[in-house]
């Protein structure tokens, strides 16, 4: 018995070679107050050269602000879309220079990767986000404790909408108006392949959601 339980103890670890304490666990938020109909619309990956703006132009039309978690790489590239951005009172979170792995690793690359994001986000625009999310939503204790040791806020989803894997626009729009709720934080891509329609499905949801009485805010005003 023993060693069974022995065998099994080293599989867990051997398949989790980083895991995450519970209490650093409660440290990741997900969602703001169910209490409010406050939700919070998240766009990932970019600066991209012309999606961004696709985004920022109908975010304009509505009058709504948004959160973009950035790559540090893609800002370096793209450096316009990502001060018009800013320039549009949009909030700006730090989602790694490389969109590196961080669950698989626990070295000083998780820091690096954090602060080399925060360094261009700062000189590109003189922002300073207060807010991380890690990519694919992957993280170890090394990586909350980066993100914590920088003051940084830990975010991740409460509805993916799998934008990236390009599924039809209705499939999109059905997974949110099911899933929304108030305090929600919204995951979509403003960076990603040709064909995925992500802006096709927002121009559908944003008229949806205003109807049902949600209002749209920044993810730091959602969790505040
Ligand atoms: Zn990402």
């Amino acid at each position: 018995m023993k060693k069974f339980v022995f065998l099994l103890l080293s599989a867990v670890l051997f398949l989790t070679p980083f895991s995450v304490s519970a209490q650093n666990e409660r440290q990741v938020i997900r969602e703001g107050s169910r209490e409010s109909m406050k939700i919070a619309l998240t766009f990932d990956d970019g600066p991209h050269p012309y999606r961004t703006d696709d985004v920022l132009r109908l975010l304009e039309q509505y009058g709504i602000r948004a959160t973009f978690f950035v790559i540090g790489e893609n800002v370096s590239y793209y450096p316009e879309p990502f001060k018009r951005t800013v320039a549009a009172g949009h909030e700006i979170g730090n989602h790694t220079y490389h969109h590196k792995l961080l669950s698989e690793t626990c070295e000083k690359t998780i820091e690096e990767e954090i602060r080399k994001t925060d360094d261009i986000i700062f000189r590109t625009a003189g922002y300073r986000p207060k807010i991380f999310r890690p990519p694919e939503g992957a993280y170890s204790d090394c990586a909350l404790k980066a993100a914590k040791s920088m003051d940084y806020s830990v975010i991740l989803w409460t509805v993916d909408t799998r934008d990236w894997e390009k599924p039809p626009v209705q499939v999109i729009v059905d997974n949110v108006m099911k899933n929304v709720k108030g305090g929600s934080i919204l995951l979509f891509h403003d960076y990603m392949h040709k064909n995925a329609q992500t802006l096709e499905a927002l121009e559908i949801l944003i008229p949806k959601l205003l109807e049902k009485g949600y209002e749209f805010v920044t993810v730091s005003e959602l969790i505040a």
